[in-house]
């Protein structure tokens, strides 16, 4: 009997060691990893130059207060400013700490303009944001809530794509539209372009803030450094956090000076954010990330990916209904359950994990070569085979 509390429907399966794009189990088996901590080990396993640095700064000091200055921490603050439209960073140690710090921030930059009830934010119905009390009420979803009430109050919501519901939602007390760029949870649906231009336009014309939740999508995973940046949009607020670690947790929030203006020392703070170990992992993965070519191999190998995996759909139409994604956040749609799939393709060494909507969640590591995609591309064509 396991004296971990049950919350997870847990595969019968645990690892060794791991080594890029590969796990290695207990059961002697070598596994595909295309879930990576669910698009958290951006660099895949055991990568050599980000275990380096950590190694040395697990060396120097681990973990000192933020009432200290911490170098490590303005030099990762000072390159996500260089590289996104964020004036600051705030540093936090998970997803659902950022996006709660997101909302924080938007309702703070009104209360210091003296609009105390400019308050509420907008969501997407079952979006995902988390699992705190507020993110999980921001995510709007039954399944996240039921028996967690009383409700924290604060949230309205719209269903995606429902652009008159989402114009008929905002009212004086609205404070910020949330939205995943790219929602990953939620099935891989990815936000248009020109929506996301619509977003922005409207949040201006309204006075409302825009967030744009990039835990997921962001740092990489699109195949830009951050989704929102194929819309040619700037954000106000963007909390982040899976992929910057690397696998080390680390959560942030990045925010435009107008957001900033809001917080002042004592409105916001954490023990953990952003310590030095955590910060050698970040600055470690930007290291890579930002090498010339890293994020264009990111875009090709995607679309290489999504382009065979259509043509698997093409074969196979009545088992995938469709194929979505962007960078590798790529989704398989089949028009029943996917659980057995998912098993299916363990069954032939691919790990994979599910999303809404039927989808089958593809998450290599960005490092990912052309010969591992083929391989993946190669257990899923079989594995159609079997459920066709
Ligand atoms: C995973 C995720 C979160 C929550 O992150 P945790 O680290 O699990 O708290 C929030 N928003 C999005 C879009 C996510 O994918």
């Amino acid at each position: 009997m396991s004296a971990i509390l049950n919350t997870y429907n847990r595969k019968k399966i645990s690892f060794k060691r791991g080594k890029g794009s590969f796990l290695y189990a207990t059961n002697g088996k070598k596994y595909l990893d295309f879930v990576q901590g669910i698009a958290v080990n951006c660099l895949g396993h055991s990568n050599t130059y980000l275990n380096n640095a950590v190694q040395k700064q697990l060396k120097k000091v681990w973990h000192v207060s933020n009432v200290f200055t911490i170098p490590e921490q303005e030099k990762l603050a000072k390159r996500l400013k260089q590289k996104t439209f964020a004036d600051y960073v705030f540093f936090q140690n998970s997803g659902a700490e950022a996006t709660e710090a997101a909302i924080k921030f938007a309702r703070r930059y009104f209360y210091s303009k003296g609009k105390t009830k400019k308050n509420r934010v907008l969501c997407i119905k079952n979006s995902f944001h988390g699992r705190t009390l507020a993110t999980i009420y921001a995510s709007g979803s039954k399944k996240m809530t039921e028996g967690f009430s009383p409700k924290v109050e604060g949230f309205d919501h719209f269903n995606f794509g429902d652009h008159r519901k989402l114009e008929r939602s905002i009212t004086k007390k609205t404070a910020a539209i949330m939205v995943e760029t790219i929602m990953g949870e939620g099935g891989i649906k990815i936000i248009p372009d020109y929506c996301l231009k619509g977003l922005r336009k409207l949040c201006n014309k309204k006075n409302i803030l825009l967030i744009l939740d990039e835990v997921q999508c962001g740092i990489g995973r699109s195949g830009k450094f951050m989704a929102y940046e194929y819309a040619k949009i700037k954000p106000d607020i963007v909390p982040i956090a899976k992929g910057i670690g690397g696998g080390f947790p680390i959560g942030a929030v990045l925010v435009n000076k107008k957001v900033a203006s809001g917080m002042k020392p004592g409105t916001h703070g954490s023990t953990f954010g952003g310590n030095p170990l955590a910060m050698s992992a970040g600055n470690a993965v930007l290291d890579v990330m930002f090498k010339k070519g890293f994020l264009s191999n990111v875009q090709k190998n995607g679309n290489f990916f999504i382009k065979n995996l259509n043509k698997i759909q093409k074969k196979f139409p009545n088992v995938i209904k469709e194929i979505r994604g962007k960078g590798l956040l790529i989704g398989i749609v089949l028009h029943k359950n996917q659980n057995n799939f998912i098993d299916s393709l363990m069954q032939h060494n691919l790990l994979t994990v599910r999303a809404a909507e039927n989808v089958v969640r593809l998450l290599p590591p960005l490092t990912v070569t052309k010969k591992e995609i083929n391989l993946a591309l190669k257990i899923i064509e079989k594995v159609c085979e079997k459920y066709k």
